[in-house]
């Protein structure tokens, strides 16, 4: 049976799409039609654009609402997601190939914890602070909602890179206008149900599921107010573009190659390490923009490290994402499988030593859209597969002398997002963690917490999710200036 939805989900109602066309949803593992979804038109947009715009300006409406009666909204979306959270891991998992067990630890837990996060601190930050002047007596610091917000997101961790904009934006008292991605729709759809319970206000939440042309539309629409983008490096560009002709604001959440530096005092004992090490560098089959892809090992202890890794990644079940000791999944789409299978192909073309996987699918499948997680050894930081982003599960090993050269390597990538130290001295590794040039960086592991900010620098994006720094991204600052 398919789950086939006929109404758009704009400003809080179910409403009849204007166009025709239909997104046909896959399941990566089996390839089947698992459901499908009206494919929203530039009249759609406008249509949800103009319904936001209207509930933001409401002069009583959720942008004035007091942030504690905001707060409790968000509250009440976080328990509604939560009575829905296995139908939607399940469908993300069938959709884009997230093994379940990944999605049980993260699409299930993060978007209720964002939510909260948000709920929390607007109650806790006050709209007004006094500051004493310089040439003045004093100036009233307000905050106010930026207005209407464009948000687009990818397929790759759906319900958490979508709350990373929904939560903040509707604590600031934003209204907002999302375009998932075609392949991730379904669990959008069941978020919606979630909102609606909710009883977030009408107007106030609209989604448009569509393609890259919908997201161009969307980002440069007259109506709108502040763009928040999570995707591709030229993905960004392009919306970056756009912004800038408009002198729009925008937040970027881009690509990443980051590393993985093994210092020569680290615990390779993969019984102690191993989880947290496959989790930092090939969750989700390695479709996650902050893994450590480059692994950086010391020269002393090079072999000891090859053969870990190999032995990790050789050892993980592979199969289909919905079964619960599938470790990694199918790519979340054909084309997504090509990109993968072209790069393995370039890794072993340009000389790489393949330690684990290699080309073509794995044995014992076939169906979905696999590719073998793969680990190349021997790799130079000049080669492809150690330059661009792959997005899949593909590790290169790559060489090094002292601490000095492990930073040199991992901070010349045009990128700079994650990263991870792994090493039995916490200073030692926190000092390397410091001069690493990126957004974020894990000792002996690596999960973004919601309280603190997450983002990229490079060619890995511009601002900073998560955190009050998450939140200001919502924002207006008025400075009111008192003489006396
Ligand atoms: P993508 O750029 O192809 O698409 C992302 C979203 O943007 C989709 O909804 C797409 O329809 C839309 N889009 C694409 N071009 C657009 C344009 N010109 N104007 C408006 N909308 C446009 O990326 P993808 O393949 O879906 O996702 C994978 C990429 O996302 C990887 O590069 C990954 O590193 C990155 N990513 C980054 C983060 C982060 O937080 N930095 C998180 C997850 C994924």
């Amino acid at each position: 049976m398919t789950i086939d939805h006929s109404s758009l989900f704009l400003g809080g109602r179910w409403v009849k799409p204007l166009g025709s066309s239909r997104i046909d949803v896959r399941s990566a593992s089996t390839e089947e039609v698992i459901g499908s979804v009206p494919d929203a038109t530039d009249a759609d947009v406008d249509a949800a654009v103009a319904v936001a715009r209207r509930a933001f300006d409401d002069p009583s409406g959720w942008s004035h609402w007091e942030p504690a009666r905001r707060a409790e909204a968000l509250e009440r979306l976080a328990e509604e997601f939560e009575k829905r959270a296995d139908v939607i891991i399940d469908l993300i998992s069938q959709q884009n190939g997230m093994p379940i067990s990944i999605a049980r630890q993260l699409e299930a837990p993060f978007p209720g914890a964002i939510l909260r996060f948000y709920a929390e601190l607007i109650r806790k930050q006050p709209v007004e602070e006094r500051r004493d002047g310089i040439f003045i007596e004093s100036t009233t610091v307000r905050r106010s909602p930026i207005g209407v917000v464009a948000a687009i997101v990818p397929w790759n961790v759906p319900q958490t890179l979508l709350m990373t904009k929904l939560a903040p934006a509707l604590a600031a008292g934003c209204s907002i206008v999302i375009k998932p991605s075609p392949e991730t729709v379904l669990d959008v759809f069941e978020l919606a149900e979630a909102i609606a319970a909710a009883q977030i206000p009408e107007g106030v939440v609209s989604i448009v599921p569509g393609g890259r042309e919908l997201g161009a539309y969307l980002v440069s629409h007259p109506g709108i107010d502040k763009v928040a983008f999570t995707g591709s490096t030229a993905g960004g560009t392009a919306v970056a573009t756009a912004c800038a002709k408009l002198l729009r604001p925008v937040s970027l959440e881009l690509g990443g190659k980051s590393a993985a530096v093994i210092l020569d005092d680290a615990d390779l004992d993969l019984s102690r390490m191993g989880e947290a090490f496959f989790a930092a560098t090939m969750a989700n089959n390695g479709q996650v923009c902050f893994l450590g892809t480059r692994v950086l090992a010391p020269r002393s202890r090079y072999d000891e490290v090859v053969d870990a890794v190999a032995a990790l990644v050789s050892s993980v079940k592979i199969g289909d994402a919905t079964d619960d000791d599938t470790l990694v999944g199918p790519m979340a789409s054909p084309t997504q499988q090509q990109r993968v299978s072209r790069y393995i192909d370039i890794g072993i073309k340009e000389g790489a030593r393949v330690v684990a996987g290699g080309a073509g699918m794995p044995t014992d499948i076939d169906r979905g859209w696999f590719v073998r997680p793969t680990v190349f050894a021997d790799v130079d930081n000049n080669a492809t597969v150690a330059r661009e982003e792959i997005f899949g599960p593909v590790l290169s090993i790559i060489a090094y002398d002292s601490d000095a050269d492990a930073i040199a390597i991992a901070n010349d990538s045009d990128y700079g997002l994650g990263g991870t130290v792994w090493s039995t001295d916490e200073d030692r590794a926190t000092s390397v963690a410091a001069a690493m040039q990126t957004g974020t960086v894990g000792i002996n592991g690596y999960i973004p917490d919601p309280g603190a900010p997450f983002g990229g620098i490079k060619r890995s994006g511009i601002g900073r999710e998560f955190g009050a720094e998450g939140l200001a991204a919502y924002q207006q600052l008025k400075s009111i200036y008192r003489m006396q």
